[in-house]
């Protein structure tokens, strides 16, 4: 261990992990807040370290909290859901993958699959408020949708102090089986995209006592997620050759490539699995960076982001060259980036729904056509075990067996609006005072 930090030299009972920078490796205890390494140096991401390095799953619990050793999550809920992972017939029949195996994220009672808001972000929600000081901070945070839902749903169930920023076409994910607790707010831009969210919820969250959740930086996000890993490593028992994901930040992808290296680490012999990130055509930063190593055009973009169908995926800014981000992982894993146009990926929802059973979001769908794609290109064959991240499923079941509750946004801007600095403020305020009444 390089630089050790003697603050972090001893790991109490209460800390089971520390936190190490990815390019300097100075290590750090964490207070639940902190995002970035100290120094002055590059941008890269802080990992977790923790004091178990073996894959010790708790095998009396049945969701998240079953990979507590391996969350940086001290309060997590034992609500979390987790998910549920399968040896496909269906599908990897059809495909001729006799090892293709479904990581399952989302709403199937009949699977046991029960994330209440039907996509994998639960899994970061949990985490990232478990790893939160127990009172004082009220989140800020921006959403293309998903992971909107997502936190609006596990905040209000802890009665925790949220502002949600999300663009007006995001707002129809935001559909829950009861009414959002007071605590959750809401502020929807009329006729603004992602990119628009993350610049509003970034200004808000510098203004006391908001606190920006941090995306790719907040280790919780990153381990959350990777729990997908560990659920597949825990049932499936080895590690998959190829792991497929849809990606729009990467977050997961990368967050998945981290759960791979730590299990690898405590079980020599082990070879990490191959990342396959999925874009949807046009929008795919990842992909044009990777392939054709140049940099998207942000304007482009943002036309282009009004053209596909899976608009969950639509961040125009990932994480891509930070230290220890997506690039760094495709490397590492010897990885590849695909893509999939909008008439694929609808097919692939189709497919996926009539051989498996249930449906899946657009998001996963584009996962599913790429992963048809490669199998035709014979990237992957019958001797490849195959991970497939069905990121988000089962909505249209949820809608079917309970009556669901439409939130609505405490203010709705305009996209004009946006750049205005008093307007933030104002609406920082508002929204405090609004938590003051309370
Ligand atoms: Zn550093």
């Amino acid at each position: 261990m390089n630089d050790l930090d003697p603050a972090a030299s001893t790991l109490t009972a209460a800390s089971h992990y520390s936190l190490a920078c990815a390019l300097c490796s100075a290590r750090q205890r964490d207070d639940g807040l902190l995002l970035e390494c100290k120094r002055d140096h590059p941008p890269a991401l802080l990992r977790t370290e923790y004091k178990q390095q073996n894959f010790m799953p708790r095998l009396d619990k049945r969701g998240l909290s079953r990979y507590q050793d391996w969350l940086p999550s001290p309060r997590l809920r034992d609500d979390v859901g987790r998910t549920m992972v399968y040896r496909s017939s269906g599908l990897g029949n059809a495909l001729r993958l006799p090892n293709l195996w479904i990581a399952f994220n989302g709403y199937w009672p009949e699977r046991h699959a029960d994330l209440e808001t039907a996509t994998f972000k639960e899994l970061e929600a949990g985490a990232v408020l478990g790893r939160l000081p127990e009172s004082g901070v009220f989140l800020a945070l921006a959403s293309s949708g998903n992971t909107g839902t997502a936190f609006a749903w596990a905040c209000s169930r802890a009665e925790s102090p949220c502002l949600i920023v999300v663009p007006e076409r995001g707002l129809a994910r935001f559909r829950f089986r009861g009414p959002l607790h007071p605590s959750v707010r809401i502020v929807s831009i009329e006729g603004g995209d992602y990119s628009d969210a993350i610049r509003l919820a970034a200004t808000v969250a510098q203004i006391p006592p908001f606190q920006a959740e941090g995306g790719i930086k907040n280790v919780a996000r990153r381990d959350g997620l990777g729990a997908v890993l560990l659920s597949a490593y825990d049932e499936m028992r080895c590690l998959p050759t190829h792991y497929f994901q849809a990606v729009g930040s990467g977050t997961g992808a990368v967050a998945a490539h981290e759960a791979a290296k730590r299990i690898c680490a405590g079980r020599p012999g082990l070879t990490l699995p191959r990342l396959m990130l999925c874009q949807n055509w046009p929008f795919a930063p990842i992909y044009t960076a990777w392939r054709q190593r140049v940099n998207s055009d942000e304007g482009a973009l943002r036309e282009a982001g009004t053209r596909v169908y899976a608009d969950e995926l639509t961040n125009s800014a990932p994480p891509y060259e930070v230290a220890g981000g997506v690039y760094d992982s495709l490397v590492e894993s010897a990885g590849d980036v695909l893509i999939a146009g909008n008439d694929s990926v609808r097919r692939a929802m189709s497919m996926f729904e009539e051989l498996e059973g249930i449906d899946i979001e657009p998001a996963a769908g584009v996962a599913v056509a790429c992963l048809r794609e490669a199998v035709r290109q014979r990237r992957v064959d019958g001797d490849s075990v195959v991970l497939l991240n069905v990121t988000g499923g089962g909505r249209k079941r949820l809608g079917s067996k309970y009556l669901l509750v439409q939130a609505v946004p405490q203010r709705r801007i305009t996209r004009q609006l946006r750049r205005d600095d008093e307007t933030f403020r104002a609406l920082a305020d508002s929204f405090l005072g609004g938590y003051r009444c309370r």
